[in-house]
């Protein structure tokens, strides 16, 4: 029998897309876990289906790489999951400036995204929001795929996605060109971000929006409260602005470009059927020796498979986990021997 006693709350730990994110101990078990509280009811019944989904999908697969979903109850209204707890995750890693990441390392975080990504598409499912701090990492070291939250079945041909479901550096070009139809290709895409992430210890292809700059300023708290609803109100106004219209699709085009180059139609033959195919002035591609100095030549070989424009092309999980650059030296890390922050 399942009941809410069997969790002792303890503090929150942060706020996602539904709900609040409460850290608990497992009084049956003694375990920590963090206990996801997904508001139910009163909301329109998307965030229920979501909620559902990602149930059904949590409990289809269980790996290493993968986070493992405990348990799963209604609550005064609201939908409870309960997680294993994890420690940090990818992004508190790569922003700490005190961490200091060997090549072994680097190949050791990237191999166990991969290999969580590679259980995804084996079922038949897209992650859809690979971002660093989806990626959540354990007290033993170990990276597992989190959030759930936006993916889906992707087997079934013919079947429509919505496109603006990533965070905007890490999307796909098939995505920001507006392709309904759209597959693995697009977690690859972004895996390849987060690698290049990892490499360089910055946002590859970061765009930097007024609106964002806004939100940085709340999140350093350097404004009064007063100051900060108030922007806060802005920023959302600015913000549905921008998902509406593809202006942000546009500027991230750019970036891309600006890097990769502009994709020809010899690279990519499909590109002038998609819904918001549009012709840029052509740029050249910046050398991968550039764009991450510090890469192994194995390194950018990987690298430069994953940007491939042509989805089609573009490297799949599997092969990029068979990639020589994880058989090479330096081997990726013991997950115990990686360095966290404090
Ligand atoms: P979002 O929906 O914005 O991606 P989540 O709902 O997944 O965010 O999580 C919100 C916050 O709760 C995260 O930033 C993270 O700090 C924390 N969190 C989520 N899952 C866990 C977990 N399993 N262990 C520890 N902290 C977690």
């Amino acid at each position: 029998k399942k009941v809410a006693d069997r969790y002792l709350k303890r503090e929150i730990l942060g706020e996602g897309t539904y709900g609040v994110v409460y850290k608990a101990i497992d009084t049956t078990t003694g375990q920590t876990v963090a206990i996801k509280k997904i508001r139910l009811g009163k909301q329109k019944e998307g965030v229920n289906f979501t909620a559902l989904r990602e149930i059904k999908l949590l409990k289809e697969v269980k790996d290493p790489n993968i986070i493992e979903l405990i348990d799963a109850f209604p609550h005064k209204g609201n939908l409870h999951l309960v997680f294993e707890f994890m420690e940090t995750d990818l992004e508190a890693v790569i922003r700490d400036p005190n961490i200091f990441l060997s090549p072994g390392d680097i190949k050791s975080y990237f191999q166990m995204t991969l290999k969580g990504l590679a259980v995804c598409h084996k079922k038949w499912v897209l992650h859809r929001d690979m971002k660093p701090n989806n990626l959540l990492i354990g007290s033993n070291g170990q990276l597992k795929l989190a959030d759930f939250g936006l993916a889906r079945i992707f087997g079934s041909p013919g079947r429509k996605f919505t496109h603006q479901v990533f965070a905007r550096w890490y999307r796909a070009p098939e995505l920001l060109f507006g392709a309904k139809l759209y597959g693995a290709g697009v977690d690859v895409w972004a895996a390849g971000c987060i690698f290049a992430e990892l490499l360089n210890r910055r946002p590859f292809l970061q765009v930097l929006h007024f609106c964002d700059c806004l939100q940085n300023l709340n999140s350093i708290q350097c404004l009064t409260s007063v100051l900060r609803l108030t922007l806060e109100l802005e920023v959302k106004g600015a913000n549905s602005n921008n998902d509406q219209g593809g202006d942000s699709d546009i500027d991230q085009l750019g970036k891309i470009f600006q890097k990769l180059g502009t994709p020809t139609l010899s690279q990519w033959p499909d590109l002038e059927w998609l819904p918001d195919f549009v012709e840029y002035s052509s740029q050249t591609a910046q050398p991968w020796r550039k764009l991450c100095p510090t890469a192994s030549d194995d390194a950018l070989d990987l690298l430069s498979k994953m940007f491939t424009y042509d989805p089609k092309s573009r490297i799949s999980v599997q092969q990029a986990l068979e990639h020589r650059y994880f058989t090479s030296v330096p081997l990726p890390t013991d997950p115990a021997k990686l360095p966290r922050p404090a």
